[in-house]
């Protein structure tokens, strides 16, 4: 167990990985070992707007991918995206763009949650603890969930089932929520099982699909008196009280997995992202408790690009799966990395701002076939590249790598 980054600056410990992501033959390790081409760089890739776009190849993604593979060149993909478990991603994104990958390649917005269920140092262990999974189609991220370890994943379409009252507006949703909604085995009464329901975390692992159900429920648990929900914690609004008595109550902590604003569907202006949904929670938190005015804010965590911590967690996994791969005998500092982004925002911002604690390098290269729809970026890259090919084009250059 290595510490790592993104948790190491929340008190985490993140598990250590235990595939080899590059999908060569130990004969090949050899092979490489003697030629002694160990490259001292590696790239990270967004995917949503730099391999793929609403699900579709974009040009040259499939080819690059396949040239560092043959090269043997480390790299990662790295997205805020998720709502589906880390080998069924891998697995989309192999057939998609008709290039193996193996799941160790792939770090998800929610990836590092995963922590969370043996705990941190901020945080006791989920495992056997009822959490609120937020967000996703249907069932799905509670599934993933449940392969991470979690025992008690509720989700708020399950409340809203058992309880319609609680936001009677969700009744538009109600054929939805029957495929997938679980009845709540909370022993408490019968004629409302939401009565006296705890809940012990709030993990929001990808966009939320009923804002307003999600968002109402959130904020019902963030006033609640220890997170039993349909109570109102007597501390809200007391101003002897850090945050002026609000969510000093063991009320939930709040966990979000994706900062991103925007993201780049099939529709033609870029459509809010999992950050969109935070901003209007915590537009509503101001409203309901007085806000920033008031000296209130929303205590919560948020992971993702472009924190440090997300960046630093992917140079590790980079480090690993480089050491196993080529045989090392110990994890060697990267020079150079590449990192391969259409979002100014979280992409360029996150490895602009990243300070690696090997030393490495990181450079940022705004692709044009996402967010980005050109002008005077937010932040500022290093290189701005048309495509992901002329991107690679560009690093290989840069670290003078003369292909084989
Ligand atoms: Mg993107």
């Amino acid at each position: 167990m290595l510490p790592q980054g993104l948790w190491r600056s929340l008190g985490l410990v993140q598990r250590s990985y235990t595939r080899s992501f590059l999908t060569i033959s130990r004969c090949s390790v050899r092979r490489l070992n003697s030629a002694a081409r160990v490259p001292d760089f590696a790239f990270a890739f967004d995917i949503d707007g730099v391999l793929l776009r609403s699900s579709k190849p974009i040009p040259g993604a499939a080819e690059s991918l396949s040239l560092l593979k043959e090269e043997g060149i480390p790299f990662i993909l790295l997205t805020n995206g998720g709502g589906k478990h880390e080998t069924e991603r891998v697995a989309e994104i192999s057939e998609k763009l008709g290039v193996p990958l193996n799941e160790d390649v792939i770090i998800q917005s929610h990836s590092p949650f995963a922590e969370l269920v043996r705990g941190t140092e901020t945080q006791s262990p989920l495992e056997n603890k009822r959490v609120l999974v937020v967000g996703g189609d249907g069932n799905s991220c509670r599934e993933v969930a449940e392969r991470y370890g979690f025992r008690h994943v509720i989700t708020p379409g399950d409340i809203f089932m058992a309880n319609p009252s609680i936001w009677p507006f969700s009744k538009v949703f109600k054929e939805y929520y029957k495929t997938f909604t679980r009845p709540i085995s909370h022993a408490g009464d019968s004629s409302d099982p939401t009565k006296g329901l705890k809940i012990d975390a709030i993990l929001v692992f990808n966009d939320p699909r009923d804002w307003g159900l999600d968002a109402h429920i959130i904020i019902d648990l963030l006033l609640s008196s220890q997170g039993v929900l349909g109570t109102l914690s007597e501390k809200n609004g007391q101003v002897d009280l850090p945050n002026r008595g609000y969510q000093q109550d063991g009320q939930p902590p709040l966990y979000f997995s994706n900062p991103d604003l925007w993201w780049a569907a099939a529709y033609s202006l870029p459509r809010l992202g999992q950050g969109g949904f935070r901003e209007a929670l915590e537009g509503t938190w101001a409203a309901v408790t007085g806000g920033s005015s008031k000296g209130v804010e929303l205590q919560k965590t948020v992971i993702g690009k472009p924190s440090q911590g997300t960046y630093e967690f992917a140079e590790n996994q980079l480090l690993r799966n480089r050491t196993r791969a080529f045989g090392l005998d110990s994890p060697q500092p990267l020079r150079n990395v590449y990192m391969v982004g259409d979002n100014p925002e979280s992409d360029i911002r996150g490895a602009n701002s990243y300070r690696s604690a090997h030393d490495s390098k990181w450079h940022s290269i705004l692709v044009r076939t996402g967010v980005y729809l050109g002008g005077e970026p937010a932040w500022t890259p290093k290189t701005i590249a048309s495509d992901v090919r002329k991107a690679v084009e560009w690093g290989l250059q840069h670290s003078k790598w003369e292909i084989k």
